[in-house]
């Protein structure tokens, strides 16, 4: 039985392209089974609001923002951890889709493994679902993201040990524990790097009398953001606007700001953590202080941010390998053996129980 399936399996590879992708509020990877990750974009549609139509998607439509005319917005698929918008998560998937398979067409459509936020209303996943079969997709799979993360991580998953992973991205920190293959306990809250963009922008307006864009604020905070006290003090420069000339300027700004800026953000982060530590049963509290809470998504990368956890928590933190990519490889891991990982992966809509 198992050759045959393994057969089929290899037969069907040749006939159609396997696909993960990972549809982060910031960010969207693609993986291609047997050419690796093949995209990496911001997740945005600039539409034509005047018409409804759609000017560009991913890299393209960022690179637009902020200098279109008015009538061109830019719109994300995934806000604070919902679906917002059929229509736009459709377009950014038929975009994705298509440009996976761009030169590698094959007779049948893919089979597609799709990350999404946990919590997602069963109307939501229906809405991934029936935009990625409107994209061509064969079969479509729906993989809640600490579930997917935990997976990349190579946490044991499906043994009866508890796991548990922090996955700090754009719009929405995702905090999931996970045993027997199935998510035990999660969480996601809207504390993550757009909150600490605008933490940045209210800081400098509010102590330096500057006004920055949030583009800023975030290169700022890739530049120098470290929550750990101690290390060699990082500095750099910040531009905007002076609001008492209204002139441009420009200022030195440390890692000391940035903290003073994001601080009490991070406080908020650390009672979520806990209130789900809390909610989560004894035996699996046990594990996951034995093992450690992982951590992935871009907010892993403030320096600083492991230790600071651990010591707040009380339960040792590690950052994942690779944080930013730890879903999509997971949602490619799922792809090489989806029987395997079929408790993992979201129920389809009929089987779901229906929110009211
Ligand atoms: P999502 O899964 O929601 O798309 P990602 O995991 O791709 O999000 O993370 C994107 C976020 O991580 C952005 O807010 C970005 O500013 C932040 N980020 C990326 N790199 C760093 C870094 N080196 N330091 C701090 N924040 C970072
Ligand atoms: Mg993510």
């Amino acid at each position: 039985m198992e050759a045959i399936r393994r057969y089929k399996d290899r037969i069907l590879g040749f006939l159609s392209n396997d696909i993960g992708i990972d549809l982060g509020t910031a960010n969207t990877l693609v993986y291609v089974k047997g050419r690796g990750i093949v995209i990496n974009e911001p997740s945005i549609v600039a539409m034509n609001q005047k018409t409804g139509a759609v000017v560009a998607v991913g890299a393209q439509a960022k690179e637009m923002l902020g200098r279109t005319p008015a009538h061109i917005v830019a719109v994300q698929p995934v806000v604070d951890g919902v679906i917002s918008d059929f229509e736009v998560t459709s377009e950014m998937l038929t975009y994705l889709i298509g440009k996976a398979q761009a030169g590698h067409a094959k007779l049948l459509g893919p089979r597609v493994v799709i990350g999404v936020p946990s919590g997602v209303t069963s109307v939501e996943v229906r809405a991934v679902r029936d935009a990625a079969r409107a994209a061509g997709a064969r079969e479509v799979h729906i993989i809640e993201e600490p579930m997917a993360a935990a997976i990349g991580i190579e946490l044991p998953v499906h043994e009866p040990l508890g796991s548990m992973v922090v996955d700090i991205g754009g719009g929405t920190t995702d905090i999931g524990v996970i045993s027997l293959g199935g998510l035990v306990n999660a969480r996601n809250v809207r504390i993550a790097g757009d909150r600490f963009n605008t933490d940045i922008v209210s800081h400098v307006r509010n102590e330096f009398k500057m006004l920055i864009g949030e583009k800023s604020a975030e290169e700022t905070k890739i530049a120098i953001a470290s929550i750990a006290i101690g290390r060699l003090p990082l500095e750099t420069l910040v531009r905007g606007r002076d609001l008492v000339t209204g002139l441009p300027h420009e200022m030195r700004i440390t890692d000391q700001d940035i903290r003073n800026a994001i601080g009490h953000s991070i406080e908020e982060l650390v009672e979520a953590v806990k209130d789900v530590l809390e909610t989560t049963p004894p035996e699996i509290i046990s594990d996951v202080m034995q093992r450690g809470i992982y951590l992935a998504g871009g907010g892993a990368l403030i320096r600083g941010i492991p230790e600071f956890l651990t010591s707040a928590l009380g339960v040792p933190v590690i950052v994942a390998p690779d944080p930013l990519t730890a879903v999509v490889r997971g949602t490619s891991i799922v792809l090489n053996d989806l029987d395997a990982y079929r408790d993992a992966l979201l129920k389809s809509d009929d089987e779901l129980v229906p929110t009211e």
